[in-house]
């Protein structure tokens, strides 16, 4: 018999372990190695039984069991010691605290996925894991910060693989309550409801559940309501699960819901409400559009004063240059809901038009939710140097006649939260070194102080920590959907005193999870090679809906079974974060090999190498920008191949005479027993990746690059009654209507010498057409600096605001400037027409730029 339902009856706690309870609520207990041990203590075998959860715990345990604890001194005593540590984090000062000038009140941090924990499946790959960083490291640094997501009952799928080799799925349910979640509740104890009005008299109801992460609230709206319909309660059934109207209906309810149940949650805890609004993605776009409706509803503002005010406070992160990671609409689907009364006060015509792609290849039928994410945030970034760049020429149309490096999407580079992702034994190094377990200031090169055995002791016990689990592992899977029979083989699945390459990540084609099998015998001599084997670790989830990334697992999976190479090359099953944090530490060599640009970023690298993980990588993402020669291995990027098979390849076979020529031989080098030279790379790696991978460094760029200046935004604007939102508007309407007659009629250039001489002046004039604009509202600039070839000003070129003189005579206004001849060689300049205004961003941002020509 099946229960329809599940849910946890909890013991009672004893007074002096009341604290528990707390204590197993806030998922601080994930980073924080003291209390994470404090629960595993109470019953180490439970404790991997019901996989790790503080929560499940208190319920799985017998009352018998906590009666004896409550008796135990000692236990009662780090239960008080821990219970006064989470006081101590929650309420003392912090970065941010400290942080001069003006500050955000409240940032609302909007995502499809959180992955915080193993145990809170919420996720299904790098862009939740992300948000889950995002959010601890505010926590860390007292970022008065709410996340903002869903609750999927079934979470992401659990992946076993069958014995012909096939990815199978299965969706265990949460319970909610069980895993250590509140419900929100108003003075009445009852629960928050949030309600959307759908067309066609429907209704989509939610409730909301808090997650506190550390200092930060993680709401998480989940439409299994009494209230609902059957339909509507399967809105929050699983991630990215369905498609369609499925799909629609959940980010309506992340977007719009998710404003409405930060407000609630604001209001019933004292809290401001936000003024700053983070969008990771464009799935939460429909935010902009829900609070577009209340300003023109509830503070009389009209579309492009709402539109202004929106944009002033809004961040937009884009995660992806691959097509398929951008959700897009039929535009009539969302035709029907941006009419309906969900957005009441919004010109429907209007609000659609800010989703559309009306640039060349762009599918005027769909409604692109990047596209939306860009017009609605003033504040846009890529995740790492090399994608804004990517970013800027892939969006750059929605900026026609401005040039692609002045597009306005910035960048800051992800990172990971070093709490959660170094090893505690590794912390453990740490905490004996220095006294703490921070990554950001430790020198790990000082052998004094970390010795070459003490390093290669723990790097080596991560590893059999690793063979440990994956023989666990592999057993566990053989006896779930095979005979039930574990071959013998299976305890002698990998070495811990071989090399071991790691590679796991979901498996879109562009991440090329079967690059290594380009030349199966060449693998195979690699790893079966008898003095210096190479053994590889992988892991990786399919989309469901993806058969051809199941296909590249099953090609592995085979591969891998091979009597020849089994046990050197493995493929564990369910990677997640529980995986993760056992694999990358247990790796010598974390691998990525994407097709360069298409990895954003990428995180898993990040993870590897602070904990002395060296990374062998395409310089895509973020290794494009860190890799520095002594960190890691750069695989060339074969871009200008005729077509893909030539570039597999070739990159495939860099990749093999990468291993063989060179980690190879520096690993198995050894003096006394250690590979000291490959410990200087491991040292190298951790105290200058140490500094710059972690999300704190990451929050820290977000608050002072994109969130101060976000809520400086929003309040400008919306002081007096809006009055700056309402100027800005007539502004960008003003310029709007006049800049297809504003021109440069002429720009005087007589008084350029005939020898020019670096340390000369130059005296420019340009006369400018503004048809109605006054010289207030331009910029008129000079731009100038070295040209190349074509005669384009290349690389650094300098902008110098020229100044307006005299009155405008015939229609023409003269504006004029010295400019310096500073840089000596072919030195060009022009002059150029923007828009300005205080509350604009960038000056290119609203798309009018006129040059001379
Ligand atoms: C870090 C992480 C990812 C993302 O890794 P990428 O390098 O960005 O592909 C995916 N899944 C899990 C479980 C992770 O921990």
């Amino acid at each position: 018999m099946k229960a329809i339902r599940t849910f946890t009856v909890r013991p009672v706690l004893a007074d002096s372990l009341a604290p528990l309870d707390r204590l197993a609520s806030n998922w601080r207990w994930s980073w924080s190695r003291a209390t994470y041990a404090l629960f595993a203590s109470m019953d180490p075998a439970r404790w991997e039984e019901i996989g790790e959860n503080p929560a499940r715990m208190l319920g799985a345990l017998g009352q018998d069991k906590l009666d004896q604890l409550a008796r135990d001194g000692e236990f009662v005593g780090r239960v008080r010691a821990e219970d006064e540590r989470l006081t101590a984090y929650l309420e003392g000062d912090r970065w941010f605290q400290n942080l001069e000038g003006d500050k955000p009140a409240h940032i609302a941090y909007f995502s499809p996925e959180f992955g915080v924990d193993g145990s809170l499946p919420q996720y299904s790959g790098g862009l939740g894991i992300l948000a889950g960083d995002h959010l601890k490291s505010a926590s860390d640094l007292g970022v008065p910060l709410t996340g903002v997501g869903l609750f999927y009952r079934a979470g992401y799928f659990r992946q076993s693989i069958g014995e012909d080799g096939w990815q199978r799925e299965s969706y265990p349910l949460l319970d909610p309550y069980g895993l250590g979640l509140t419900l929100l509740r108003d003075e009445d104890a009852a629960p928050v409801e949030i309600t959307l009005d759908l067309p066609g008299d429907r209704q989509l109801h939610s409730r909301v559940w808090v997650a506190d992460i550390g200092r930060v609230p993680l709401l998480l709206l989940d439409s299994e309501t009494p209230s609902n319909s059957e339909d509507m309660r399967r809105v929050t059934d699983r991630l990215y699960g369905g498609g369609g109207e499925h799909r629609l209906l959940q980010e309506l309810l992340l977007g719009v819901g998710g404003v409405r149940a930060v407000r609630a949650w604001s209001a019933l805890n004292g809290k401001p409400t936000p003024d700053v609004y983070h969008t990771n993605e464009g799935h939460a776009g429909f935010q902009g559009l829900e609070r577009m409706s209340e300003l023109i509803t509830q503070d009389g503002l009209d579309f492009d004063q709402a539109l202004a005010q929106v944009r002033a406070s809004t961040v937009f992160t884009t995660h992806t240059p691959v097509p398929a990671g951008i959700d897009r609409f039929p535009r009539d689907l969302i035709a029907d809901f941006l009419a309906s009364s969900l957005f009441t006060g919004l010109d429907a015509g209007r609000a659609i038009a800010l989703g559309l792609e009306t640039y060349d290849g762009g599918d005027q039928g769909v409604f692109n939710m990047a596209v939306l994410g860009l017009h609605l945030g003033q504040h846009a970034n890529g995740v790492s140097v090399l994608h804004g760049e990517v970013s800027r020429g892939m969006f750059g149309q929605l900026w026609p006649g401005v040039d692609t490096e002045e597009v306005p999407i910035t960048s800051i580079t992800n990172g990971v939260h070093a709490p959660t992702w170094v090893h505690p034994a590794l912390k453990g190094v740490s905490e004996r070194a220095w006294g703490n377990a921070h990554t950001d200031t430790h020198d790990w090169t000082d052998r004094g102080i970390v010795s070459d055995g003490e390093l290669w002791g723990v790097r080596q016990h991560m590893k059999q920590q690793l063979v440990a689990e994956a023989r666990r592992r592999v057993a566990a899977s053989i006896q779930a959907t095979g005979s039930g029979v574990v071959p013998s083989w299976v305890e002698r699945i990998l070495d811990p005193e071989v090399l071991t390459i790691g590679f796991a990540r979901r498996v879109p084609t562009y991440k090329r999870l079967t690059l290594m099998l380009r030349d199966p015998e060449r693998l195979t001599k690699l790893l079966t090679d008898p003095d210096r084997p190479v053994q590889i670790v992988i892991g990786g989830k399919s989309h469901p809906a993806d058969d051809s990334g199941k296909i590249l697992i099953q090609q592995l999976v085979r591969f891998s079974r091979d009597p020849q190479v089994r046990g050197r090359i493995v493929f564990l099953p369910d990677y997640e974060i529980s995986l993760a944090k056992t694999l990358y530490p247990g790796c010598d060599v974390w691998l990525n090999n994407p097709l360069r640009p298409l990895e954003a970023c990428g995180t898993s690298g990040m993870k590897a190498a602070l904990n002395g993980a060296l990374n062998l990588s395409i310089l895509d993402g973020w290794w494009d920008e860190w890799y520095d020669g002594q960190n890691g291995w750069a695989i060339p990027t074969a871009d200008t191949a005729s077509n893909d098979e030539e570039r597999d390849d070739a990159e495939a076979s860099a990749l093999y005479d990468l291993i063989e020529h060179q980690l190879v031989p520096r690993f198995y080098e050894r003096e006394n027993g250690l590979p000291l030279a490959w410990l200087g790379m491991v040292r190298h790696t951790m105290t200058e990746l140490g500094k710059k991978a972690t999300s704190d460094r990451m929050v820290r760029d977000y608050v002072t690059r994109l969130y101060v200046p976000a809520a400086a935004h929003d309040a400008a604007l919306r002081a007096n009654r809006f009055k700056e939102a309402k100027a800005l508007a007539v502004f960008v309407s003003r310029v709007r209507d006049a800049w297809p007659r504003v021109h440069v009629d002429n720009v005087d250039s007589s008084g350029i010498p005939q020898q020019a001489q670096a340390g000369d002046t130059l005296e420019v004039r340009a006369g400018v057409r503004l048809d109605g604009l006054s010289p207030d509202d331009v910029a008129v600039e000079l731009a100038y600096g070295r040209t190349n070839e074509d005669d384009a000003l290349a690389g650094d070129r300098s902008v110098y605001r020229l100044s307006p003189v005299g009155k405008e005579v015939d229609g023409v206004t003269t504006f004029t400037g010295v400019l310096p001849l500073t840089v000596t060689g072919t030195f060009g300049y022009t002059v150029r027409v923007v828009p300005t205004h205080p509350q604009l961003v960038s000056p290119v941002e609203l798309g009018l730029v006129t040059y001379a020509s």
